[in-house]
């Protein structure tokens, strides 16, 4: 790695969610295009990345730790690897707005004199704040992460933060209970406005719950999505399969020119928000199932389905070889491959290439300026 620049973040040294922080931007989109270019050149030719104009404050979901210095409430970034908070109030890559409503969260509970939840001594309150916002709804959503037991002054709270930050549309309490590496508990309590917010993107609304998956970039999203549709080549007569869908983005954007979507994913939640989805769009050409994407597929093969186009955007472990052996037997046209990760994306594709396709497109995308990750779609067609 290059090490011409010093980090531009004061935090970047104990935070180290930017592993890119000592390139300027312009080189982080070097580096990416080499490395897309390493693990896929040999398919075919990779397009120029497509970075963004401004690559700061872009993520629309903000998380903080909650924990106590000195008797006094601090708010941050666990320091790599350890449970250590390193207090942070303003990030360079999260959204503004929802950066100064965790600040704010964190003096009115000093003020309410509300303690941080310790997990050593299983004692105290407040765990984590997350922060969702629309960029183009708007909408707000805070989900104040705690322990169990009654939340202090409840109302006051409420209303105090909503008297600061009137842009807020929603705020629900989560309760969380257990030891893991999962913010967010079984348990949901909506102290505040609808539980959840909404968002517009490729002129569609979509329902963004405190759980459900969605993309942290809203502007590269639609940059990806667009791409997608693009690959897609649909013409109003193909049955297109959105696998991995999640609450339905992909196949809702692509449902004005399909025949016909299917969507297939496997948290319930979010199939319950896909079909939310579906009908807050009017969008009546599409059905969503919840099962495992692989064995979908297998049964979609074996009932010989005639499916024109496949769009799939699996998590960073890639797609099953139970699905691609699918994808191989259902035969489409097309497949359009959105991949978060170029190493699975090359293994997947270098089984799918053996067995009747050939690359035809590969286009990344930065999804996610100053860390490392870079997002891929590429399309396949049937030789
Ligand atoms: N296409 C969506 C979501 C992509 S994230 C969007 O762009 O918003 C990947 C999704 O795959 C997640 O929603 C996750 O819940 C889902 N998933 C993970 N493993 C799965 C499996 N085995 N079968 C189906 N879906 C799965």
């Amino acid at each position: 790695m290059d090490n011409n620049n010093k980090p531009i973040c004061p935090y970047a040294k104990k935070c180290s969610g930017c592993q890119l922080q000592n390139m300027d931007y312009q080189r982080q989109l070097r580096f990416k295009q080499a490395q897309v270019v390493k693990l896929l050149g040999r398919f075919h030719r990779v397009a120029n990345i497509i970075g963004m104009d401004d690559p700061t404050h872009y993520r629309n979901k903000v998380q903080a730790a909650f924990g106590e210095r000195g008797g006094k409430l601090i708010s941050g970034v666990y320091q790599s690897s350890t449970h250590r908070i390193v207090p942070v109030d303003e990030c360079m890559i999260e959204d503004k707005i929802a950066d100064s409503i965790i600040v704010t969260v964190r003096k009115l509970a000093q003020s309410f004199k509300m303690r941080a939840y310790n997990p050593t001594a299983k004692r105290g309150f407040l765990r984590h704040v997350l922060v969702k916002r629309g960029f183009v709804s708007g909408q707000v959503m805070v989900v104040l992460v705690t322990a169990d037991g009654d939340f202090p002054s409840q109302r006051s709270f409420v209303n105090a933060l909503l008297g600061k930050h009137p842009e807020i549309t929603t705020i629900v309490r989560n309760i969380n209970i257990k030891h893991t590496n999962l913010l967010l508990g079984e348990r949901s309590q909506v102290l505040f406005g609808e539980g959840y917010i909404e968002e517009q993107l490729c002129q569609k609304t979509f329902r963004i719950s405190p759980k459900a998956f969605y993309q942290v970039n809203p502007y590269q999203t639609q940059v990806l999505y667009s791409k997608a549709v693009e690959f897609a080549q649909l013409d109003g007569s193909q049955t297109v399969i959105d696998a991995y869908c999640g609450t339905g983005t992909i196949g809702i954007i692509m449902s004005d020119k399909a025949k016909q979507v299917i969507g297939v994913e496997l948290n319930k939640d979010a199939v319950k928000d896909a079909k939310f989805n579906a009908a807050k769009n009017g969008v009546k050409n599409i059905r969503f199932y919840c099962a495992d994407a692989g064995e979908f597929m297998r049964e979609l093969a074996e009932e010989n389905e005639q499916i024109d186009v496949v769009v799939t955007d699996p998590p960073r472990a890639g797609c099953s070889r139970e699905f691609l052996d699918s994808v191989v037997k259902l035969s489409p046209k097309r497949v359009v491959y959105v991949s978060c990760n170029p190493v699975t994306l090359a293994r997947d594709l270098s089984y799918i290439t053996r067995h009747g396709y050939k690359v035809k497109k590969i286009q990344p995308v930065d999804m996610f300026p100053f860390t490392e990750h870079v997002e891929c779609v590429c399309l396949l067609s049937r030789k």
